[in-house]
């Protein structure tokens, strides 16, 4: 199993399974864009919708791999509100605009969908141009459209999450399961919180109710992080943190537009401006501490040499 991802087509091994879009099983991304910044392809693929895959050609390897590392700085971390990753690609497919560079399936499987080198079209943030300097990822999960008394999109008939003993246990429909690459995987909460298992948190005016993300998918986050630095040093190993409250603030920061390191889409926007939606994801049952406890023993002691 492949373990790379893939920037200018330099590659990184980052020890956890990631599906390329060129491989066997690969999921492409449907609509890939230029970056403003990056010189090395026909600028026409900079706005325009998706082009036919031979105009996606990168002139001098090393070249871009210069601008793109210092054009990059923030891996944005987004929920996308499907089953499964293969949910997730299909509602990609289907529209005109979006796409990810990774997908983030709930047995901890990374699908990367297109060389980092080109944008895709995830969170524009509050001036517009978030694409331009970020990566992103889709990480498997239903949100709030997991309780069948907030899910307005899926509409769905019962609450989601079943508890099993302790755990929480996510009813993945068999339609779904199948697309997973583990088979008979069952998907558990990391956490649950107290009797009701999912998290509630205001975040940007509107409380989010969710439950957590699997276990699996904060230790592909975690590599897919380290290895992310390793390829473009200027994402580095930090999230936004509030010293003074010792916590990771929830709502969009100050300094969206500069921040250099990880962080959430509803960081980086929260809308009131034409075209721009406020934005929500990860949500409240993510767990930031993790993530900063990860990065920070990683600064200590690199399990991969740099
Ligand atoms: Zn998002």
């Amino acid at each position: 199993m492949s373990q790379k991802i893939v920037a200018c087509e330099k590659s990184v091994e980052i020890g956890s399974p990631v599906v390329l879009w060129n491989a066997a099983g690969g999921l492409a991304c449907p609509n890939r864009r230029g970056r403003s910044a990056c010189t090395q392809h026909n600028s026409r693929l900079n706005n325009k919708p998706p082009e036919p895959a031979a105009e996606y050609s990168i002139a001098d390897p090393t070249q871009a791999y210069d601008e793109l590392k210092n054009s990059v700085y923030q891996l944005i971390i987004h929920y996308d509100v499907c089953y499964s990753s293969h949910h997730c690609h299909q509602i990609m497919t289907e529209s005109t605009f979006k796409g990810s560079h990774f997908y983030l399936d709930l047995d901890g499987t990374l699908y990367q969908t297109c060389d980092l080198y080109w944008k895709t079209n995830t969170a524009p943030a509050d001036d517009r141009k978030g694409n331009e300097r970020a990566i992103h990822v889709e990480m498997a999960n239903l949100s709030w459209e997991a309780l069948q008394s907030e899910s307005d999109w899926h509409k769905v008939a019962s609450d989601q999450y079943r508890q099993r003993k302790d755990r929480w246990e996510f009813l993945l429909p068999d339609h779904w399961k199948k697309t997973l690459r583990t088979p008979n995987f069952r998907a558990y909460a990391a956490r649950g919180y107290g009797q009701r298992g999912y998290f509630s948190r205001q975040i940007n005016g509107k409380i989010v109710r969710m439950w957590d993300f699997t276990d699996d998918q904060y230790n592909a986050l975690i590599r897919l992080s380290i290895g992310l630095n390793q390829l473009l040093p200027k994402i580095r190993l930090r999230v936004p943190y509030d010293s003074k409250k010792k916590r990771t603030p929830l709502d969009r920061i100050r300094n969206y537009s500069t921040f250099e390191g990880v962080l959430g889409h509803a960081h980086v926007q929260k809308g009131g401006i034409e075209g721009v939606s406020c934005k929500y994801d990860p949500g409240s049952a993510f767990n930031w501490p993790r993530l900063r406890r990860a990065f920070a023993s990683e600064i200590k002691h690199p399990a991969f040499p740099r």
